[in-house]
């Protein structure tokens, strides 16, 4: 018994030699091409017309993929904590209605089953990427899966949560960086661009970044996004209110529409500099 080899723990994550990109399609979206997805919307479904209100500001902005959490991973028990199935028709008002398809958090590996009825993507979150049980129930349910990074989760650790999914036959995993805890404190979290550069090598799937966790303050989202699509992230997710104080979570890193459209076009122009689009 040597030391692990490389790549040898996730076989199925790992790139092999001369292996292309993967790409992972939700709907009419596709994950890893040339073109840069932009996936927006609340923190948390809150009501129909608020989830219908943010997807037309997605769409209006170009971005082509909706969130929503309809079951939140709150910190503190007495927080809002999501309007569970209610929310997920909210979701599916909203997607009726601008055609965008929508990712959503799947927190209980019970919930898989009812999720992946609906959503066109599950996410499994930060606090949730060691769950094991919840991962192989994502992976078997057959749906795409919006993998973020844990808050203290290292790159291979991340890679071999990835591998339990794709062990439980399902190859259509996105990662996501959402940050890390560091000992600086001046963001919510610290954005591991590196972490994009890094997998972009290491795996085949696509690599998306999620600025707004990261930042967790309105002031900083643009630049951590800009900086994310020019490290070569295949898209973004970044939270979006119409009226971002009257958030029932995060509102502190919410976007209004006009910041939104702003972060797109930015984010647009950068990624036709390194000769993408968005
Ligand atoms: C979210 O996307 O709203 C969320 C809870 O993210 P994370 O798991 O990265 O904290
Ligand atoms: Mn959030």
């Amino acid at each position: 018994m040597g030391q692990p080899q490389p790549g040898k723990q996730t076989p199925l994550v790992t790139r092999q030699p001369g292996q292309p990109d993967t790409l992972v399609e939700v709907g009419p979206v596709t994950f890893g091409g040339s073109r840069v997805v932009l996936i927006g919307g609340p923190c948390a479904v809150e009501s129909q017309s608020q989830m219908c209100a943010a997807a037309e500001v997605v769409a209006a902005a170009g971005g082509t993929l909706l969130r929503g959490g309809a079951w939140k991973p709150r910190t503190n028990p007495y927080d809002f904590q999501g309007l569970g199935r209610e929310g997920l028709a909210h979701l599916a008002a909203a997607r009726r209605a601008t055609g965008l398809p929508f990712v959503t958090e799947v927190l209980d590996p019970r919930d898989v089953e009812v999720v992946a009825q609906v959503a066109d993507m599950l996410q499994i979150g930060s606090r949730s990427v060691q769950n094991f049980p919840l991962l192989r129930e994502a992976g078997a349910s057959g749906k795409p899966v919006l993998l973020k990074r844990g808050m203290m989760t290292t790159v291979d650790e991340w890679l071999s949560a990835a591998e339990y999914v794709l062990a439980a036959g399902n190859e259509n995993v996105v990662f996501c960086e959402r940050g890390i805890r560091t000992f600086e404190p001046a963001l919510r979290n610290t954005l591991d661009v590196g972490s994009v550069a890094v997998l972009k090598e290491k795996t085949h799937l696509p690599v998306i970044v999620d600025p707004s966790h990261a930042a967790g303050d309105v002031r900083y989202v643009t630049a951590l996004a800009r900086a994310a699509v020019a490290a070569g992230a295949d898209g973004l997710l970044v939270e979006t209110h119409c009226d971002p104080e009257a958030a029932l979570s995060d509102a502190a890193q919410s976007l209004t529409p006009d910041q939104f459209k702003e972060l797109a076009a930015s984010c647009g122009a950068v990624a036709r500099a390194i000769g993408r689009d968005l």
